[in-house]
């Protein structure tokens, strides 16, 4: 039955009411309270039931067919919820808005918020991890781009060139799991987003214009960058509903102040997570993160896909750890203390939005608790920031409310006697009677010699006195019993005196709640007032966190303070690459990296598994590891910043866009190409075996050369075309390692020690013969090598041919034509129509002349 052809004139109230709201959801499934149930209806119950493995049932609502309905219990709706929008769904929650025992006629029932991949504030969410939505607003010729984590309400905000492929792989890098977009935007990108990376998108052009959130960008001037916020304001204040005032203010995130690299290259160098099982184990993170706190441990999450670029910063953080390095003991007691910290940027979400519990506020009292103690240590350490210690916040919830409340607020049991007066007095009435009914039973026994008369309570017929059926007779008038119950085996009764008392205690019951949830209400209240305060205290914390956690992980692994240089020298003795060397199971061996101000580009040539990749992820990882501010796995490291890290390394992992590993291959080298600076780190692992010999051995010539030319970032070139090496002879800044294998006892052993210079030529045939191939077929190997070698001079062959491009003619080329120069000296904000008409008049002249020249 289809929702939008019933007859609304025929369909019964309810389901009008549900008609009427669900117009305004059309792409969201409503959980639709009914009672003790949310419902779903027509569509959504055919989803609901599919997804979440419900029985579909029907429901008569006036018309010839029963409507479809599933249906999930009220007080269990959160793992089905979670279910659906970890799919993808949209749910909206529409509550009953008045009480039903106290309505006459229906209830009013309104949507109270929308959930969503991007919006959630429930318990499911990894602890460990940001949970990020962000919208994309496309200016024609720039995207803003901002996201936030309503968990915790940090909010970030940044600007990218026009270009969908930059756009898609910023929200990729960022973890965003859930967008929204203008409707200008290329549907394309939307598509990209959606079936290539399962992110759940939204095209609005909504913008919040009121001024209640102003808070988070009135530091920002930049116009676009307003927008964008405003853009994602009003989706999620629209779908929350509630009370948003924990989010931050927006950070904007500026390209210079952060070591950049792309989605690939942090895949590549398995920061977060492994390639191979996308699994945080074995990836960077998961050997840094020894943190105590889940603030902590997002907040070095951040810092890993956000290296620093400040060398100030850096260098304060080298100096926390060295400092915590000395004061091992008083690392460990702040280690121990942070233990005890809850995830107090998500609690301080929760507070502000309102679902928290008594428990939550009994974690963060025990939060609270220790702050005085990390205060002073922290003041101890000379730290560079220190925290509040918020005692009278601490002392309200210590005097107000119990240590084992139950989960719900509107039960009772949250407040501890003591904290109020009038609350204490009305529990002591209904304890009086309470004691009272205990004692009934005995009293009652002796005055009526009736042994088995017991004195009971459930919840239809209140309190009442138990006769079983053999003592029936023996009840007498004139205790004034009165039967309330018949059952087979016994009589309940009830006596005056037990009515009082039952009135008593039920109605001091349902004071007691609705006292106890008034003042945790007003305690929550008080606690909201403290938001901003809570926030910046987390941020310190999570900050002294990550920093005991890399002093850890120094001390653990021997690792070492590096030296930041201001000229473009790397000298690392006897680096290592921190996972690799912690997951074989052979020795790591360690190698230098040396290259000094004249060196820009390292050749590395070798047979494969010879440790090629690991030498040039291992530069990549001690750069990221040091700008982050951590110590480094080396003997000893000096190391420049760098601004922008490019890699292309190992097999293909983009296998989603469809492109061919090749072209993936130069899509990625010409990013590289086109955006390095002489400050960036190049890391190309065999660039160009994806096509013919030739042809890759002549791209991955040429495109050495432009960088040695170019760009001269810092490059390692790991390649098997040992021909490439005699470009040493022709490019004074590029240099030539090796790493070789050796034979023993018969068996081909790697060292995988770097050595300077290139491999032997025949290098590859004596790994073959080292393999066990047959004889004659290595001989025959050697015959073809040397008539290709007699062939003629190789280097003359390659560096003589037009691929050793002329970069000045190449630019020549590039010169801009008449017209465009025209174009460029034009302002049309200057001109009158008719001006500008001629002026296109005169443009297609020129074009014209030129093309005929
Ligand atoms: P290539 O890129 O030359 O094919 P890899 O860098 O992939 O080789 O290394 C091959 C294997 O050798 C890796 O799996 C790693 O376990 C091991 N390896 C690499 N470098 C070292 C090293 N310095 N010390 C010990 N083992 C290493």
């Amino acid at each position: 039955m289809n929702r939008r052809d019933v007859d609304r004139e025929k369909i019964s109230p309810m389901m009008r009411q549900y008609l009427d709201i669900k117009d305004n959801y059309n792409d969201t499934i409503i959980f639709y309270r009914l009672g003790d149930f949310y419902e779903m209806f027509f569509e959504d119950a055919i989803i609901g039931s599919r997804e979440l493995e419900l029985t579909l049932t029907g429901r008569n609502a006036g018309l010839d067919e029963r409507v479809p309905m599933c249906g999930v219990p009220h007080h269990a709706y959160l793992s089905y919820l979670d279910k659906l929008v970890e799919k993808g769904y949209k749910v909206a929650i529409c509550e009953q808005m008045q009480d039903p025992k106290t309505t006459k006629g229906m209830v009013d029932r309104e949507v109270i918020q929308v959930v969503t991949k991007g919006t959630r504030l429930d318990a499911f969410l990894n602890e460990k991890d940001n949970n990020y939505i962000g919208s994309i607003y496309d200016f024609e010729y720039c995207y803003g781009i901002s996201f936030t984590d309503i968990t915790t309400g940090y909010f970030y905000t940044l600007i990218v060139d026009h270009d969908s492929e930059k756009v898609i792989k910023e929200v990729v890098k960022r973890n965003i799991n859930e967008i929204i977009v203008n409707d200008k935007i290329d549907r394309e990108i939307i598509n990209n987003l959606r079936e290539n990376y399962n992110i759940l998108v939204t095209i609005t052009d909504d913008l919040y214009e009121k001024d209640d959130y102003k808070f988070v960008y009135k530091k920002i001037s930049d116009i676009r960058s307003i927008t964008s916020i405003k853009h994602l304001l009003a989706y999620i204040i629209n779908t929350k509903k509630g009370d948003l005032s924990h989010l931050q203010e927006a950070e904007v995130i500026n390209s210079d102040s952060y070591l950049s690299f792309d989605v690939h290259t942090k895949r590549n160098l398995e920061l977060t997570e492994t390639i191979r099982n996308k699994d945080r184990t074995f990836s960077l993170l998961w050997l840094l993160d020894k943190t105590k706190t889940a603030m902590g441990s997002r907040f070095l999450k951040y810092n890993i896909e956000n290296p620093l670029t400040d060398i100030e910063e850096i260098n304060r953080r080298y100096g926390i750890i060295e400092k915590l390095l000395n004061e091992f003991i008083l690392k460990e007691d702040l280690q121990r203390e942070l233990d005890s910290v809850y995830d107090l940027e998500r609690l301080a979400g929760r507070i502000a939005y309102g679902n928290l519990n008594a428990r939550d506020l009994i974690q963060l009292k025990n939060s609270l608790k220790v702050l005085p103690s990390i205060h002073d240590i922290l003041e101890e350490l000379d730290y560079s920031k220190n925290i509040e210690t918020l005692e009278e916040l601490y002392d309200l919830l210590e005097k107000s409310i119990n240590e084992d409340a139950p989960i719900t607020v509107k039960e009772g049991g949250l407040i501890k006697p003591g904290y109020s007066s009038e609350l204490d007095e009305i529990k002591s009435l209904s304890s009086g009677s309470k004691d009272f009914i205990l004692n009934f039973e005995k009293e009652e026994r002796n005055r009526t010699g009736i042994k088995t008369l017991k004195v009971g309570y459930n919840k239809v017929f209140g309190y009442y006195i138990e006769v079983s059926k053999g003592s029936i007779p023996l009840v007498k008038e004139e205790w004034g019993y009165d039967r309330k119950q018949t059952l087979s085996n016994c009589e309940r009764f009830t006596t005056p005196i037990l009515k009082e008392k039952e009135n008593i205690i039920l109605g001091a019951e349902e004071r007691i709640i609705n006292l106890e949830y008034r003042l945790f209400m007003e305690i929550r209240d008080e606690v909201k007032k403290y938001i901003g305060r809570l926030q910046k205290i987390s941020r310190v914390l999570a900050e002294v966190d990550m920093m005991a956690s890399l002093t850890t992980i120094a001390e653990e692994n021997a690792y070492v303070r590096p030296t930041i240089t201001l000229e473009r020298n790397i000298n690392i003795k006897d680096g290592r690459h921190p996972v690799v060397e912690k997951v074989i199971k052979d020795a790591y061996v360690p190698n230098d990296i040396v290259m000094g101000k004249d060196t820009d580009i390292l050749l590395i040539t070798g047979p494969n598994m010879a440790g090629k990749s690991t030498y040039m992820r291992q530069l990549a990882i001690i750069v990221i590891m040091a700008q982050i501010g951590s110590f480094v796995p080396a003997k000893k490291c000096s190391i420049p910043i760098f601004d922008k890290i490019f890699t292309r390394i190992g097999a293909s992992d983009d296998l989603v866009s469809g492109d061919s590993t090749f072209m993936v291959e130069m899509k990625e080298a010409n990013n590289a190409i086109s955006e390095a600076t002489e400050n960036s780190l190049i890391l190309f692992d065999e660039l160009g075996r994806g096509t013919a010999t030739y042809d890759g051995m002549s791209l991955a010539q040429a495109i050495l050369e432009y960088i040695h030319d170019k760009i001269k970032a810092k490059t390692l070139f790991s390649t098997h075309y040992h021909e490439l090496t005699s470009l040493a002879v022709d490019l004074p800044h590029l240099r030539n390692v090796h790493v070789s294998a050796i034979e023993d006892q018969g068996k081909i052993t790697f060292l995988h020690r770097i050595k300077s210079g290139a491999v032997d030529k025949s290098y590859g045939i004596h790994v073959a013969s080292l393999a066990h191939l047959p004889k004659s077929l290595i001989d025959r190997a050697n015959e073809i090598l040397n008539i290709y070698e007699n062939k003629g001079d190789k280097k003359e062959t390659f560096t003589q041919t037009s691929l050793f491009l002329n970069f000045d003619e190449k630019e020549e080329e590039n010169k801009p034509s008449i017209v465009e120069e025209k174009l460029a000296k034009l302002d049309p904000l200057q001109m009158t129509p008719m001006e500008a008409l001629n002026t296109l008049y005169e443009l297609k002249e020129d074009l014209k002349n030129q093309e005929n020249k």
